[in-house]
């Protein structure tokens, strides 16, 4: 990029082996324009963008810089089976460097044509970038790792879908794009030196504090399993469906990433998809811990070469390491539900409690945040028995956890949130944005940045959708 960009742009990943990326320059677009620019995230990360016009210009104009703009390669399990996939819409414009040194990835995505495109247009529709940027957004200010959305260019093209639709390109902003299939694709089709090759870039890159370490292939895996545990458990706590963990999904460094058919749980029913092509449930909301569990395993058969060089000493390193996955999980998941319900204390002995409330309000078809709320505030929840049972179990638990009431309900605001993207919500900003009113979807993205904190006059955000909306809403991959 040139000299006088806004970003501080460099290219460490094209020091990788050729295999990893293509060099790729954005299709040409009718009339690029800026919708949405986000000003908080340019302050955080120290990208000055004086005129969004020059940004326009430095993307589709960036001569000589964009010689240096690519797409990386990968590929991954997709609905369990593997295959070749790639940046098929998406190209790395730079590595931004913050002022304190943090390197992120600055990617367009719905930039045209790549040699990964196989039969896709490379585009996107402006209500799938513009869904992406509301998730992702609030998705961060819920303080859960993930990709960040700096902006939305219309095309001024239309992109064909089931019906005709508004092109649009998302600026996305991450810590590194390397996932798991990265990884699957250096084992599966380069050699031994291609897959250490990667291994010591992300190590250099995600987690220098173990580039000495003797064993890089098994402390990456450890990390990234940690990061995923970590990651998982906090869409386990606000009720975040990612829709499609396919190991082309799953990032090194351990944010969320690709929004496509994201959707968040209204009423708790482990079983719920959105995704309209998850026909058998495999990413559902109550599957995605034994889901990270199958991905991080994928990762773990990917390194096995740079693990140990006597192939059953790998084997046994790595199943060992894959073997603590439960108990880990365990720990982390019941100690986040438990600060859900303000009980400090971490025994055993508290994790029914935890069991016991989700198997009621799925019977009881409760709403997932609405009651975690109606906890915090003593609102009357039900007239039903076996709640009124628990209820009584859950007061004796903090009473006898000696951090009394305040300090319950401190730790349960800081856990349970009063908004989320509520589905109906998201379609109806988006529809209005579409046709050109932002109203809607700006106070919404606007109350979405203090998601923990009540609200005066929001409360139409916390409302559950109908029934029938419910039923019928479903989300879609590539839109
Ligand atoms: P996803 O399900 O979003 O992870 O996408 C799976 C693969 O399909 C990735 O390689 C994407 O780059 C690719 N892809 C998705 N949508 C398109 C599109 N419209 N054009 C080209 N490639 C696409
Ligand atoms: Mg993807
Ligand atoms: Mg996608």
């Amino acid at each position: 990029m040139s000299k006088n960009s806004s970003f501080n742009a460099e290219y460490s990943y094209l020091s990788l082996p050729a295999m990893f990326y293509s060099k790729v320059i954005p299709t040409p677009v009718a009339k690029p324009v800026m919708l949405l620019l986000n000003g908080e995230l340019c302050n955080e990360l120290n990208i000055s963008i004086i005129k969004p016009e020059l940004l326009v210009d430095e993307i589709y104009n960036g001569e000589p810089g964009n010689s240096k703009f690519f797409s990386q390669a990968y590929a991954g399990h997709q609905f369990g089976h593997f295959t070749m996939l790639g940046d098929g819409r998406a190209i790395i414009i730079g590595e931004h460097l913050t002022d304190d040194g943090n390197r992120f990835d600055i990617q367009l995505k719905g930039s045209g044509r790549t040699p990964y495109s196989r039969a896709g247009d490379g585009k996107a529709t402006l209500k799938s970038m513009l869904r992406e940027y509301l998730m992702s957004e609030a998705v961060h200010h819920l303080n859960i790792p993930t990709s960040r959305s700096l902006a939305v260019l219309k095309t001024g093209e239309t992109v064909r879908r089931e019906t005709i639709n508004q092109g649009a390109v998302l600026i996305r902003v991450m810590k590194s794009h390397v996932r798991i299939g990265t990884f699957e694709y250096a084992r599966h089709f380069g050699t031994t030196d291609d897959l250490k090759a990667l291994l010591q870039y992300t190590v250099k890159r995600l987690f220098p504090e173990i580039e000495n370490n003797e064993n890089q292939a098994l402390n990456l895996l450890r990390k990234v399993m940690l990061l995923q545990i970590e990651l998982v458990v906090s869409w386990m706590r606000v009720g975040f469906i990612h829709g499609v963990m396919n190991t082309d999904n799953v990032s090194i460094s351990g944010e969320t990433f690709d929004f496509g058919p994201c959707a968040f749980l209204n009423s708790h029913h482990p079983d719920t998809v959105y995704s309209s092509i998850d026909a058998y449930g495999r990413y559902s909301f109550g599957n995605q811990p034994k889901i990270i569990k199958w991905n991080i395993a994928r990762l773990a058969e990917a390194l096995l070469p740079v693990i140990h060089h006597d192939s059953e000493t790998s084997l046994r390193l790595a199943q060992n390491l894959i073997d603590e996955f439960d108990e880990i999980w365990n720990e982390k998941y019941y100690s986040t539900m438990l600060n859900k319900l303000g009980i400090k204390n971490k025994n055993r002995d508290f994790y029914p409690l935890v069991d016991e409330l989700l198997e009621l309000m799925t019977n009881l078809n409760l709403d997932y945040t609405n009651t975690f709320q109606g906890l915090v505030h003593d609102i009357d929840l039900s007239d039903n028995p076996a709640l009124n049972i628990w209820l009584e179990k859950w007061q004796n638990a903090i009473l006898s956890n000696s951090n009394g009431q305040a300090t319950a309900k401190k730790l349960m605001s800081r856990n349970n949130p009063v908004y989320i993207p509520r589905n109906h919500l998201v379609e109806k900003a988006l529809d209005e944005a579409i046709v050109g009113n932002m109203t809607l979807f700006n106070e919404f993205l606007d109350v979405l940045k203090t998601p923990y904190s009540y609200q005066e006059n929001k409360d139409s955000f916390m409302m559950q959708p109908d029934t029938d909306f419910e039923m019928r809403y479903q989300t879609f991959c590539g839109t």
